[in-house]
């Protein structure tokens, strides 16, 4: 365990400084990293939680992408993470940022409950994982949010329709997309003004492997700067038939 800790600690260090991350390398950080990767290693032998595998491709692919917007949220701020899947970007985000109080969001109860069990064994207390349908979960949580955030959901005209109303006037949506998420923002961006929304920053991220590979990502920051109409979000087979 302890050689399997050392070689984790190298690809971390390596993809960390690789990308500009050099402020999450202290050691309990990067313990906390590799915990919950074993975690999540063991757990998807069992469930099929996720493609990616291996310690640098989970460490590029997972961790490090999923802190490519990590100064995009404000100190102290609740989060609520739209479809986080296995956790991601909820779990990286509240091992760098303990200061978030985080809600992990999800319709399907196996990886909410993946979420759960990865909280606990980690020791975060700032994740508060819920199972749920998002246009659901609103009815009783609507613009009670400082941010809303999401990685790899849906396109980013439907993504909007299930985050933008969760968000408080004056918070922000923050979306994590691949490099299609600038052709998602055009087709979006009349959807996002309706929902109360005003793009305030695109950001560009090229993420790089010790080998040299390239992702290439974008960040999308919206403002939300009027209440979401109460008629949104409408039913999900509405939003994907006709997205706004
Ligand atoms: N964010 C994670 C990641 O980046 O690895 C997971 C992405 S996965 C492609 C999309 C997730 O969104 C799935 O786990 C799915 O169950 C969830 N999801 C899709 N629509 C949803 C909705 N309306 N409400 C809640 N969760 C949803």
């Amino acid at each position: 365990m302890t050689e399997s800790f050392e070689h984790f600690k190298q690809i971390y260090i390596d993809v960390f400084t690789k990308n500009k991350l050099e402020g999450f390398l202290g050691e309990e950080t990067i313990k906390k990293f590799y915990d919950f990767a074993i975690f999540l290693a063991e757990a998807n032998e069992k469930t099929n939680l996720t493609a990616i595998s291996g310690f640098e491709d989970t460490i590029l692919k997972h961790f490090a992408d999923s802190l490519i917007a990590v100064g995009a949220f404000p100190e102290g701020a609740s989060v609520v993470d739209v479809g986080c899947g296995a956790g991601f970007p909820s779990v990286p985000l509240a091992i760098v940022r303990p200061d978030l109080k985080i809600t992990p969001l999800d319709s399907t109860g196996k990886k909410i409950d993946f979420v759960k069990s990865a909280a606990k064994a980690l020791g975060l207390t700032n994740l508060s994982p819920v199972c749920a349908r998002a246009e659901e979960f609103v009815r009783d949580n609507r613009e009670s949010f400082d941010v809303a955030t999401a990685r790899a959901v849906s396109r980013l005209n439907v993504l909007s329709e299930l985050a933008m109303p969760l968000v408080r006037v004056g918070g922000r949506f923050v979306a994590m997309k691949a490099k299609e998420g600038e052709c998602e923002l055009a087709e979006a961006e009349r959807g996002i003004a309706t929902l109360g929304g005003n793009v305030q920053r695109v950001e560009k991220v090229t993420l790089s492997s010790v080998s040299g590979e390239e992702l290439e990502r974008v960040s999308i920051v919206v403002a939300k700067a009027s209440p979401t109409p109460a008629k949104y979000p409408r039913a999900y087979a509405k939003i994907t038939k006709s997205p706004l």
